[in-house]
């Protein structure tokens, strides 16, 4: 059974609206899929209809954005089905000052001699609330200042490059215990982006762990395979369960759907009680 728990539609930063991110996914055979979007939920109805559609099984989710000792962090959460309305109003706050944030990011791209970029990231914006730096990367394609999306990571829109603006996201133990009050699991997602030494990722781990979280993405569309090992391990030293989702947000822009291996049959799966 391919599961897959994580990846993002229009209503965030995909490039694809939910009904069509779904109908990929089960073209290319995935049979439990989530929507995670960042920081809202407006795309799950639509999802979860298609997924009837296509004959295949649908988790509600949510991928929340959280600052971490001036990081920035992202929660996952599966199953919340139950508590959609309050996790709505949280996910308001969080995702409020994201228009401001992308007039600043625009100045400081426009004093790096990049012009037009905020009108540009909202013409990708099919949510103009929920613009943010993908949306940036893809008007910085567009405009050939950049080859790809991941070229304008590498030299805008990250600390200490053009274009980036540091802000303040939820904290981590609100996020958590969000998603546990929406009836679902909360999932530490790639941990491998955050660039954290061995100590301060065991730290997150743990208070994560103490704020209720219940699992760690081990395979995910950003990992390497000695980082499915890695985070494995941490899962299992932690006692935490194990998640994989392709991360999907467009066609050739990284994760993609069907392409990852499956779990380590020796890590607990955090579908391990769902009814599939
Ligand atoms: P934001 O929430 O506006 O800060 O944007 C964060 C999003 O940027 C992430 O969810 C990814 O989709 C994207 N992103 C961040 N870093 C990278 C990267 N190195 N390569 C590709 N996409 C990235
Ligand atoms: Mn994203
Ligand atoms: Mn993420
Ligand atoms: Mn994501």
């Amino acid at each position: 059974m391919d599961i897959d728990l994580h990846c993002h539609s229009n209503m965030s930063d995909g490039a694809l609206s939910p009904a069509e991110v779904v109908q990929r996914a089960a073209q290319r055979g995935v049979d439990v899929l989530a929507l995670t979007d960042h920081d809202v939920l407006a795309g799950l109805h639509e999802a979860r209809d298609a997924a009837r559609e296509a004959g295949i099984r649908f988790i509600e989710g949510v991928e929340i954005s959280v600052t971490w000792r001036g990081k920035t962090i992202h929660v996952v959460g599966l199953g919340i089905g139950a508590g959609l309305t309050e996790l709505g109003t949280a996910l308001e706050e969080v995702r409020a000052g994201r228009l401001t944030r992308a007039k600043e990011m625009a100045q400081d791209l426009e004093k790096a001699g990049v012009g037009g970029a905020l009108e540009g990231a909202l013409r990708h914006a099919n949510n103009p609330v929920m613009v943010g730096r993908t949306h940036f990367a893809r008007f910085l394609v567009e405009a050939g200042v950049v080859e790809d999306v991941k070229g304008a990571f590498r030299s805008y829109l990250v600390p200490g490059k053009p274009g980036y603006v540091p802000y303040d996201w939820a904290k981590l133990a609100d996020a958590v215990g969000w998603i546990v009050q929406a009836g679902g699991q909360a999932v530490l997602a790639h941990p491998g982006r955050y660039g954290l030494s061995g100590g301060a990722l065991e730290e997150l781990v743990l208070q994560f762990k103490q704020a209720g979280g219940e699992g760690v993405e081990v395979v995910t569309g950003s990992h390497s395979p000695d980082q499915y090992a890695l985070f494995g391990a941490v899962a299992h030293t932690h006692e935490l369960a194990a998640s994989r989702g392709s991360d999907f947000h467009g066609p050739g822009e990284g994760g993609e759907f069907g392409s990852l291996p499956p779990l380590d049959s020796r890590l607990r799966p955090i579908w391990q009680r769902w009814n599939l």
